[in-house]
């Protein structure tokens, strides 16, 4: 998700007697990318950021990061349903049995990005995965080995498109296999996983990710 313009919203009350079910309307200050749809509000306040140590999670994010080359995050945001029943959820062991008639469904699955090229990197993502497993890695440890220190709030301006970190993420993932993961995209799925935390100083989900950051358990780190 690289596409966001970002910057906070203002807190404002809600309107009298609101229930707190609009996100757009309960007057917490929020990333101002996640102001603009009621879409990117909620995934903005039950996802982006929050830490997660899954793999199967983890794998659906970098595969729709790569379908997302070029898109915008609202477009993969809206048919993610469509990417999950079309991708078996997201199971890679499922996915590293798709052959050629799976690309071809896909390919005519109009729930989905139909680009043979992403939809051959997230099979070929499934397979990395596979593979790691096999060798007694995760994802999970793989990502959370390149997490750097955590940092204070940043402004707008200060969020970078991509870091030291995150060139080195790419670089690990390339060399398992994974496919359209460059440094600037790997940052984006940094930013969505909670590896680091760009939710902007004043937002009201920053702390909540970063205590769950203190709480999340992690696999054992594997050597890269
Ligand atoms: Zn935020």
């Amino acid at each position: 998700m690289s596409d966001l313009t970002l910057g906070l919203t203002e807190a404002k009350p809600g309107p009298a007697g609101f229930s707190g079910s609009d996100p757009l309307a309960d007057g917490n200050a929020r990333c101002r990318w996640a102001a603009s749809t009621l879409d990117y509000a909620v995934y903005h306040d039950s996802e982006w950021g929050r830490p997660t140590g899954d793999d199967r999670t983890l794998l659906e994010r970098l595969c729709l990061e790569g379908f997302q080359s070029g898109l915008s995050w609202l477009t993969i945001l809206r048919k993610r349903e469509g990417f999950r029943a079309a991708f078996a959820g997201f199971e890679a062991a499922e996915i590293a049995r798709f052959g050629p008639d799976d690309v071809a469904r896909l390919l005519a699955d109009p729930g989905i990005v139909r680009h043979r090229g992403k939809i051959e990197a997230a099979v070929a993502n499934a397979r990395a995965l596979v593979e790691m497993w096999e060798r007694g890695e995760s994802l999970a440890g793989l990502v959370w080995a390149h997490e750097p220190a955590r940092r204070a709030a940043l402004s707008y301006a200060d969020v970078p498109a991509q870091t030291p970190a995150s060139v080195a993420l790419s670089k690990a993932l390339k060399r398992r296999g994974f496919r359209f993961i460059g440094p600037t995209t790997a940052y984006a799925a940094m930013q969505a996983m909670g590896v680091v935390n760009d939710h902007l100083a004043g937002c009201w989900v920053r702390d909540a990710c970063e205590e769950e950051r203190r709480r999340l358990a992690l696999p054992a780190v594997p050597a890269s």
